[in-house]
């Protein structure tokens, strides 16, 4: 008997192909064109063997490219001819461990058809809190190591009843090799501690609506929530949580009740009910039952859909908008263990929601908002974090520790880079300890050893004191802050030549020890030159100064407007304004080129607030204020050399303050005024360097209006324009731009 020539092939296939339905789907496939061999798991991705005629092949690796599952992500496909036993069927494998690289899917909000089933009294997971399949559920959140399989994940302590093994094993079932699998019988349980119901779900929302405080457990840690639309329930939570005025995130029903109080663009709606399920900053259409203490002085508000199986069901009993906040200690890391939330929470929360599916590692919630049809992040974790980020140049094993303020790292080899969830504030000591446990975590994981470690220049900072221990084992780095914005910039969009990049954020140690913060640079990858700044200006009193924009005003001032400083003097005790006047006659002062700081002078100057309780309030404030004004009025400014001049800025605000112009309009004609400068030092440097691609990046950027003005200015201008796409354009991007300093060139 003749038979076609029999050929085998070896797939390796790279990406994120593991816990989404990778396997099922080849097994699908292959068995289907009648190939046989294997698919398995590696610590590198998918591996597969396939023996069959050349035809079968190469439909079988069309397929594979086109109708792959959809939270996969091909990266490659290896392709091998070998020489292998002659194969009966094609099998699933077990699991093989090798060196090299690895893929963790993000955690990933409940599906349709798992919805559909909970919903149907038939299904045999009818009500079920825990409901998965391997399209959605927790992934990160659960993996205790690689590769990912039951025994590797929280889920090790539930032993899978007859049915769910069946389901488990079975490669046509919706739940094959789905590593969270559980029912009823077996899985996780959830309760309210200390009460006993017949309905867990209904007496949540009994709670929440007699305006009861709770921790509830999510899927990468506690939130804190209750009824948005009473005033008792929200300010208790900002007296006990010591938040007199920080935005609170709200989770709401469904689109429509997110549609009755804000507005909601296609683009939008598409992010809220995406499988990521970020918070999304909403323009407020009319929030007058919900308590305006929410987000006081705030024109958005964060908004979610539920992502959870048992957020689903608790929405069955609740039919108002509910406060949904990370459930920390004033700025430390989000608690995540019952033990944990029990001793940590019990003066703020009345009662506890708890679980016993473990939470390995703590994940945020991600903030994005959509501006002039762009994504931008504001918080890159829930969702997204730990997918890999594709970088346009090769860097050698290394670990890039970014910021102290919203801190992520990133760990990265060759072209790919691992950030970190959102870790937060390094200057407190218990999200220390989580930064430290999380690398390690990484490290573990993603098989990546560092052998640079990138740190800031800053050498205050308390990443330089861990860069300090270990500079005997690896070789470390450093970087300059708003570099490192710039270079994070153009690795997010990978683009590796010439631009004229704009840094504008708050507050970043500079190369000549000053505090930089709104600088323009000329270069590329290989190397940034600094070619403009706001001209320096004194500020008095370092971190409280920050914290009272009126004192930055007084330094300025003082400085160089001394017959302006009465104007406002009125507004502060008199020991104050004399205490801040002396320390800038004796020079006991910092110089700052920062465009926050600039934003906080403009504010002090407009007593729009006294003392701020959040990172950028005041800056916040001004941009609100100025949104409620359009004029198109520039202040005069100019730019000498590298000096980009405010000078006459400030004396112009004085001019119209005396005309009686209201603070509306001059903080719209502030913004106005940095769109313009922005505009014209990109000209004037177009003209001396010849490029043509602006980039920006910093916090300041995240100011919609400002955001929205400059998009609007360049539309008619010879200019490519980079933002910032897959991390923020704050400090929580910081890391990725750091890794150019591990460039495997260098
Ligand atoms: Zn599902
Ligand atoms: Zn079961
Ligand atoms: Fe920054």
């Amino acid at each position: 008997m003749y038979s076609v020539k029999i050929r085998s092939i070896k797939l390796k296939i790279r990406g994120r192909v593991q816990g989404v339905g990778f396997r099922p789907f080849v097994y699908r496939i292959a068995t289907q064109l009648d190939l046989k061999g294997y698919v398995l798991n590696s610590s590198k991705g998918v591996e597969i063997l396939l023996q069959g005629d050349k035809e079968s092949i190469s439909k079988f690796i069309s397929q594979l490219k086109h109708n792959a599952p959809p939270l996969s992500v091909i990266d490659r496909i290896e392709e091998e001819e070998i020489e292998d036993i002659e194969y009966k069927d094609f099998s699933i494998k077990k699991s093989k461990k090798e060196e090299g690289f690895v893929f963790i899917s993000p955690d990933i909000a409940v599906c349709e058809d798992c919805l559909r089933e909970m919903r149907d009294p038939k299904d045999r997971r009818y009500r079920y809190p825990f409901i998965n399949c391997t399209n959605c559920g927790p992934r990160y959140t659960i993996i205790e190591d690689i590769p990912y399989d039951r025994p590797k994940t929280t889920m090790k302590k539930f032993k899978m009843c007859e049915e769910c093994e069946r389901e488990y094993n079975d490669p046509l079932s919706r739940r094959f090799h789905a590593q969270p699998i559980s029912c009823h019988d077996c899985g996780p349980s959830i309760w309210i501690e200390g009460i006993k119901t017949e309905d867990i779900f209904k007496s949540i929302g009994e709670l929440l609506k007699n305006g009861k405080i709770l921790a509830i457990k999510g899927l990468g840690g506690f939130h804190i929530a209750c009824d948005a639309t009473n005033k008792e329930a929200i300010s208790n939570l900002r007296e006990r949580k010591m938040r007199p005025h920080k935005p609170f995130a709200l989770m709401m029903k469904d689109i429509d009740m997110v549609k009755k109080y804000c507005f909601v663009s296609e683009d939008e709606e598409k992010l809220l009910t995406s499988p990521q399920c970020p918070i999304v900053l909403l323009k407020i259409r009319d929030i007058k039952d919900i308590q305006e203490n929410i987000a006081p002085g705030y024109k958005y508000l964060g908004v979610m859909l539920p992502y959870t199986p048992y957020h689903y069901l608790m929405f069955d009993y609740i039919d108002f908008p509910i406060v949904m906040t990370s459930a920390n200690i004033s700025d430390e890391p989000i608690i995540k263990d019952n033990e944990e939330a029990k001793k940590g929470l019990k003066n703020i929360v009345d009662f506890f929601v708890l679980h016993d599916r473990d939470i390995r590692h703590r994940v945020d919630d991600s903030v994005v908002f959509i501006q002039d049809g762009m994504m931008q992040f504001i918080r890159r974790s829930r969702g997204y974090a730990p997918d890999p980020i594709k970088l346009p140049i090769s860097v050698r094993p290394s670990l890039a520790l970014g910021p102290e303020l919203k801190n992520t790292f990133a760990l990265a080899k060759e072209n790919i880079a691992f950030l970190s969830p959102h870790i937060g504030d390094l200057k407190n000591i218990e999200t220390l300890s989580v930064f430290e446990e999380t690398i390690n975590e990484y490290i573990k994981l993603f098989k990546i050893e560092p052998l640079i470690i990138v740190q800031d220049m800053h050498p205050a900072y308390i990443t330089s004191q861990i860069a300090d221990k270990l500079k005997n084992y690896v070789e470390v780095k450093e970087i300059q802050h708003h570099k490192a914005h710039i270079f994070s910039l153009m690795l997010d969009n990978g683009y590796k030549d010439d631009l004229i990049g704009f840094a504008f954020d708050g507050t970043g140690y500079g190369e000549d020890g000053n505090i930089w913060g709104g600088e323009v640079f000329v270069g590329n990858i290989d190397g940034l030159e600094r070619v403009m700044h706001f001209d320096y200006f004194p500020i008095a009193g370092g971190d409280s100064a920050i914290q009272h924009p009126g004192r930055i005003a007084i330094s300025y001032l003082h400085r160089f407007f001394p017959e302006y400083t009465k104007k406002i003097e009125h507004r502060f005790k008199p020991f104050e304004v004399e205490l801040i006047k002396k320390m800038v006659d004796s020079g006991k002062v910092f110089h700052t080129s920062s465009l926050g700081r600039i934003f906080d002078l403009v504010s002090g100057i407009l007593g729009i607030i006294d003392k701020i309780t959040y990172e950028a309030q005041s800056a916040i404030y001004l941009e609100m204020i100025a949104m409620e004004d359009d004029n198109n009025d520039v202040y005069p400014f100019s730019i000498e050399g590298e000096k980009i001049k405010i000078d006459t800025i400030v004396e112009a605000i004085f001019h119209d303050i005396d005309k009686g112009k209201d603070r509306a309009y001059i903080a719209r004609k502030f913004h106005n005024t940095i769109v313009k400068i922005i505009i014209s030092a990109s000209l004037k440097l177009r003209e001396e360097v010849g490029i043509n691609t602006v980039g920006f990046s910093g916090g300041v950027f995240q100011n919609r209006l400002l955001l929205h003005l400059l998009l609007d200015a360049l539309k008619d201008m010879p200019f490519d324009v980079l933002l910032h796409k897959h991390v923020p354009s704050n400090d929580g991007g910081i890391s990725l731009g750091q890794l150019v300093m591990a460039k495997s060139d260098l």
